[in-house]
């Protein structure tokens, strides 16, 4: 392993490279990028990218302890062995001072800190603990931070890490233990992953409130759309995942699935729309229109075909539907449905131009799946 040791770290943070591919931070991680605005030579390093946070869009330094790895996840671009990946290891101290400079300089705000494994998990999670006990304690640092967890880490470790964290991430990568298998052998479904969004959810319990995500890799071994959505769903119900991940497979040069097929964009489009019908309008997986091979439609979001098969002929009543009901219409969502209750509280709405008016951004949308005051609204608005 090919791990060199250069003083510049701002040098070696830019040999790092872009980890956003790879480690997405964001809300929504097919909007991360690069950050629009130049902060003198600081908008060079690749390491700084604009992320949704809880606490809104903002630009953060997203990196790693080391790019060295002993696993060799098939996928992955710091797999061991892989030699035309050039190595980058810092120390807790070099990163965090790195990391400060840059807060300090107002390039970054926010930070996301992962690592390949090595000397195992629990080293490994000690280092990116060390970092950011540093940030928050030697440079009294108080926003944004996101911590990976490593597998195998140890629950005290968990612990710590949601001390220190707004956010942590465990990635899950594969929906079930096979899948998992076939896209990273040296990782253990259950014991090494699972568990520990199990206990991130026990700490919150106990008091904590770092959140957790996870990241699926989608569509390098078979997995169904269907695999990826019933575990999203239960691990929001069961867990308290704030957010689950779809990131479309991409081959990368000199890894076992170099020559695999490349995910389409559009597949993970659609799993994320059918995820937030999950964890934010209380649908079941059962009610999501999967084809008969268990994946998701391509050329429709999932809310409309539902829609086409259950209200086309049976529309919704915007007068009388609950806020469930409003919630299954193309074009209506959580805002949209609360607006509408409150406006049926002072008057009737009897058009698509009421409908506008009260923040329905496109009601043209949900024209032919409801009724508005008994009538099936015309399908287009007039235009004055
Ligand atoms: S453990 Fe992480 S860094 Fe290492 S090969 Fe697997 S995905 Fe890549």
């Amino acid at each position: 392993m090919n791990i060199h040791a250069v003083p510049d770290t701002l040098t070696k943070l830019t040999r790092l490279g872009d980890v956003t591919l790879y480690e997405p931070a964001g809300d929504q991680p097919q909007r991360e990028s690069r950050r629009a605005k130049a902060v003198a030579q600081l908008d060079q390093l690749p390491c700084i990218t604009n992320v949704s946070t809880p606490q809104g869009a903002m630009p953060v330094m997203k990196t790693m302890v080391t790019t060295a790895c002993e696993r060799n996840c098939y996928y992955c671009p710091f797999r061991a062995g892989r030699s035309q990946m050039e190595r980058v290891t810092f120390k807790p101290d070099e990163l965090a001072t790195a990391f400060h400079k840059l807060e300090q300089s107002g390039a970054v705000k926010g930070i996301f800190l992962s690592s390949g494994i090595i000397n195992g998990g629990v080293t490994t999670q000690d280092k990116i603990i060390d970092t950011a006990e540093i940030i928050r304690n030697k440079y009294h640092y108080r926003g944004y931070v996101h911590l990976k967890i490593m597998p195998g880490a140890e629950y005290d470790q968990v612990r710590r890490a949601m001390q220190l964290a707004d956010r942590v991430s465990v990635n899950l990568e594969g929906p079930t233990p096979e899948r998992l298998n076939a896209l990273a052998p040296k990782k253990d479904f259950y014991d090494e992953l699972l568990v520990r969004i199990r206990w991130a959810q026990q700490l919150r319990n106990e008091g904590l409130r770092a959140s957790t995500v996870t990241q699926f890799v989608v569509g390098a071994v078979g997995d169904t759309d269907l695999e990826l959505l019933t575990l999203s769903d239960q691990l929001y119900r069961q867990t308290g995942l704030s957010r689950a991940y779809y990131s479309g497979f991409n081959p990368v040069m000199d890894t076992p699935f170099e020559n695999l097929t490349p995910t389409l964009p559009l597949r993970e489009h659609r799993l994320y729309q059918a995820s937030f019908l999950l964890r934010d309008y209380a649908w079941d997986v059962e009610e999501l229109p999967f084809q008969g091979g268990g994946d998701l439609r391509l050329d429709i979001d999932p809310k409309r075909a539902w829609a086409d098969l259950h209200l086309l002929y049976a529309p919704v009543e915007i007068m009388q539907a609950s806020r469930e009901q409003l919630l299954r219409v193309p074009g209506i969502g959580p805002k949209g449905a609360d607006a509408i209750l409150a406006a049926r509280r002072t008057g009737r709405l009897r058009d698509l131009a009421h409908l506008r008016a009260i923040g329905i951004a496109a009601p043209e949308r949900t024209a032919p799946y409801i009724l508005l005051d008994g009538r099936k609204p015309p399908q287009q608005l007039p235009l004055f």
